[in-house]
């Protein structure tokens, strides 16, 4: 059985992406619109009804835009904690409670043949958590939204055989930018991003013989390129002299398309 990942979308416009196994499928996150991510799936040849469900990691927008729609037609359960549940809700976007299911920090639980943990990160929203999920012997990691990389959050990062992680903006890039002061300090705050020099900085000094497959994801528009962001990873591997033979694979996440199905297997 092997593990299958993509990307709907990756990005400050919209975050949507798919694991399976070939029989079952979830999706993390729906900032996209309900009908993008059917037809994406369509395209895929995935059917909506393998999909057991959709991990929410907190209610910016880009997360949750289209998980009203997507609920509501296709009458999925929504995995999440109680208090990012309350944050979505509002009296326009009110999905019945029925859909909720809770789930706890650090607590492992299981959809179908997948077994998760979500663990808290730094972000500016009322709590965002990050998902740690093994399924057909592997480990994914996925955290892209967080100012930081906490303790917590670094030991589930390390432990990734495939590693979907922020890097969000070029320093450079965000502070000569248009954006006035106070979003350009958020953004940097401890509770905003991950730049590209953060996350490039925390891969170089702990690159396991286990992790095969990084993508960068959650590239902002304005304050970064996919060239901006791979570039400061391979700089900071280079010098720490760190040469990659083929593994792990480096993967950008776009923010407007799709990306190739990442296989991983035994
Ligand atoms: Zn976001
Ligand atoms: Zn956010």
């Amino acid at each position: 059985m092997a593990l299958e990942f993509c990307s709907l979308s990756s990005g400050s416009s919209g975050n949507c992406y798919y694991l399976g196994n070939g029989f079952h499928g979830i999706l993390i996150d729906a900032g996209i619109s309900g009908t993008s991510i059917r037809k994406n799936l369509k395209n895929l040849g995935i059917s909506m009804q393998s999909i057991l469900g959709v991990l929410i990691t907190h209610n910016h927008t880009d997360h949750v835009r289209g998980l009203y729609q997507l609920v509501k037609k296709s009458q999925l359960p929504v995995f999440t904690t109680s208090r990012i549940w309350k944050s979505i809700l509002s009296p326009d976007f009110s999905i019945t409670s029925a859909s909720f299911r809770e789930i706890r920090l650090q607590q492992l639980f299981h959809m179908g043949e997948f077994a998760l943990e979500a663990f808290p990160v730094f972000h500016d929203a009322p709590e965002t958590i990050g998902f740690h999920i093994q399924a057909a012997g592997k480990k994914i990691t996925l955290a892209t939204d967080l100012g930081h990389i906490c303790s917590t959050a670094a030991a589930y990062i390390k432990a990734a055989n495939l590693l979907v992680i922020e890097s969000n903006y070029d320093e450079q890039m965000l502070l000569e930018g248009p954006y006035p002061p106070y979003l350009k300090a958020r953004i940097r705050s401890d509770h905003g991003h991950l730049g590209n020099h953060q996350t490039s900085d925390f891969l170089a000094h702990n690159l396991g013989d286990h992790l095969e497959h990084i993508c960068l994801a959650h590239l902002s528009r304005n304050n970064n390129t996919p060239e901006r962001a791979l570039h400061s990873l391979h700089q900071k591997l280079r010098e720490k002299g760190i040469h990659l033979n083929g593994k792990p694979r480096i993967s950008v996440l776009q923010r407007d398309k799709p990306s190739d199905m990442i296989h991983l297997t035994d």
